[in-house]
C-alpha cells in the first residue's frame, strides 16, 4: 500500500515521540532534599552507586556561581550586581569516572567551593531568583537524560516536582554540625566546632525563609531523621524506601 510522504513522515514522528516517552519513563528521578550537614551527599552518592544511577550534587552549582561572584568581589547579597554577572558564567556539569565534576568556565574548581566561606556565598547567591533561573536547566536536563538521584534544597518542590521518590532528609542541629565539622577538618580546613554549629544555623534560616524556592519540604515528601545512624545504616533503609516506593519500575 502506498501512504501519502506526508503521513509517512507524521507516522514516524509519533513513533519517535512514543520511542521517547518510552525512555523517559524508564528514566527514575529520586529527590532528597534537606538541611546543610543532613548528610545527604553521603547517602545520596551511596544510594547511587547501589541502585546504578547518577548522582547529582546540586548544591555544588550554586557554590561554582558564589566562587564566580567571590573572585569578581562583588556583594552576593546584591541581586542586580549579580544577574550582571551571570553572562560571564559558563557551569558544566560533567562526571568524571562516575564523579561528578562542575566547571566554571572550562576550569574544574575542585574543593575550592567546599570552603565555609564559600557555603555563605552559595547560600547568599542562591536567594537571587535569577540565579535559580540561570541554574534551572542544567539541573533538569540531566534528570531528563539519566535516572538521578539528585540533593539540593528544592528538587522535590522546584526542579523535580514529579520525582517517583521525594525524601526529606534532617538531623539534629548538634549531629549535622557535628558530622560537618569533621569533614571540614578531615580537608584540613581550620575552624571550630561552634562556628560550625553558628553558621549552619544561620544557613538554615536564610535558606528557609528565602521568599524564593525556599528549602522546604514538598507535601509529597518522606521525613527521615537521620540523626542517630551510621551513614551506612541510612544508606540500606533510604534504598528499601526507595525499593518499596517504586516496585515495579524497573531500575
Ligand atoms: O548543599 P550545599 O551545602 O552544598 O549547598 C550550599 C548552599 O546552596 C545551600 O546553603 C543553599 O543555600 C544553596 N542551595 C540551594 N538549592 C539547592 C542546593 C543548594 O539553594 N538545590
Amino acid at each position: 500500500m502506498h501512504f501519502p510522504r506526508r503521513w509517512r513522515r507524521e507516522a514516524l514522528l509519533r513513533c519517535d515521540n512514543n520511542d521517547e516517552n518510552e525512555r523517559k519513563n524508564k528514566l527514575i528521578q529520586i529527590a532528597i532534599d534537606g538541611p546543610s550537614g543532613a548528610g545527604k551527599s553521603t547517602v545520596a552518592k551511596a544510594v547511587a552507586k547501589r541502585l546504578g544511577i547518577i548522582y547529582v550534587d546540586t548544591g555544588a552549582l550554586y557554590r561554582t556561581v558564589g566562587y564566580y561572584v567571590r573572585s569578581r568581589e562583588v556583594d552576593p547579597k546584591d541581586p542586580e550586581a549579580v544577574a550582571a554577572l551571570l553572562p560571564e558564567i559558563s557551569v558544566e556539569l560533567k562526571y568524571v569516572d562516575g564523579v561528578q565534576v562542575v566547571f566554571l568556565n572550562g576550569e574544574n574548581l575542585g574543593d575550592r567551593i567546599r570552603t565555609p566561606e564559600m557555603s555563605m556565598y552559595a547560600s547568599a547567591v542562591s536567594a537571587i531568583p535569577a540565579v535559580r533561573a540561570f541554574l534551572l536547566n542544567t539541573q533538569r536536563e540531566i534528570a531528563e537524560k539519566n535516572s538521578v538521584i539528585m540533593d539540593g534544597r528544592d528538587i522535590g518542590t522546584v526542579i523535580l516536582p514529579h520525582a517517583d521518590v521525594k525524601i526529606f532528609l534532617g538531623a539534629s542541629d548538634e549531629c549535622r554540625a557535628k558530622r560537618r565539622y569533621d569533614e571540614l577538618t578531615a580537608k584540613g580546613i581550620e575552624t571550630t566546632y561552634e562556628d560550625v554549629l553558628s553558621d549552619m544555623r544561620k544557613r538554615d534560616l536564610d535558606d528557609s525563609t528565602r521568599s524564593v524556592a525556599p528549602a522546604v519540604a514538598a507535601e509529597d515528601a518522606i521525613p527521615f531523621d537521620n540523626s542517630w545512624m551510621t551513614p551506612e545504616e541510612c544508606t540500606d533503609k533510604i534504598v528499601a524506601l526507595i525499593e518499596e516506593q517504586i516496585k515495579g519500575k524497573k531500575i
